[in-house]
């Protein structure tokens, strides 16, 4: 039987020179990669009080939308600056190159519930670090942190286990 890294592509110097781009649309294209991708995901929390299941821009939310409705639950993008309409909080994260914002609709989250958090990669750990950051300056507390792949040589997991999160990857 095919696993969910069996159904994920590795593109050579996408976006840049060295870069081995992880690319998940074959995952989610195929009907059984994805749903298996979105039961692995949930295993960890199953019967797990959640409140809500927030998704990191882009591929966090296709992924975060369906663990949402598996789960009942509602969902809550966190996006990269200037998307959102409404009044928002921003949180400044480091990229390779610079840094960029994220920002949250600043009623999204409710003080005291609790939270999945979803993306599709963890690298450097800085963009899921910035999700985490804006949750919890809205009061509420992150119970895990899921993602299809996590690169260990890169140290996101380390960054992430040593704020204290639980960090659940489905693959390297
Ligand atoms: P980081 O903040 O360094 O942990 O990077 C994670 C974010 O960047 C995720 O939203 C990923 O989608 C994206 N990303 C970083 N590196 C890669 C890669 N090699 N392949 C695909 N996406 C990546």
């Amino acid at each position: 039987m095919k696993t969910v890294q069996d159904y994920i592509r590795t593109i050579p110097d996408f976006p840049h020179e060295g870069i081995m781009f992880r690319d998940v649309t074959t995952l989610f294209a195929d009907p059984r990669g994805f749903r298996m991708a979105i039961d692995q995901l949930l295993h960890p929390y199953a019967g797990q009080p959640i409140d809500k299941v927030v998704g990191l821009e882009a591929r966090g939310f296709i992924l975060g939308g369906a663990i949402a409705h598996q789960l009942s639950l509602g969902f809550v993008p966190i996006r990269k600056k200037g998307k959102l309409p409404g009044q928002t909080i921003e949180q400044d994260y480091t990229l390779e190159y610079g840094t960029a914002t994220m920002e949250v609709h600043d009623d999204a989250l409710q003080a005291g519930e609790k939270v999945l958090l979803v993306d599709d990669l963890l690298a450097t750990g800085g963009t899921a670090e910035a999700g985490i950051k804006l949750i919890e300056r809205m009061g509420a507390e992150v119970i895990g942190c899921a993602f299809i792949i996590d690169l260990p040589d890169i140290g996101g997991r380390k960054k992430l286990e040593g704020l204290g999160m639980n960090v659940h990857a489905l693959c390297a």
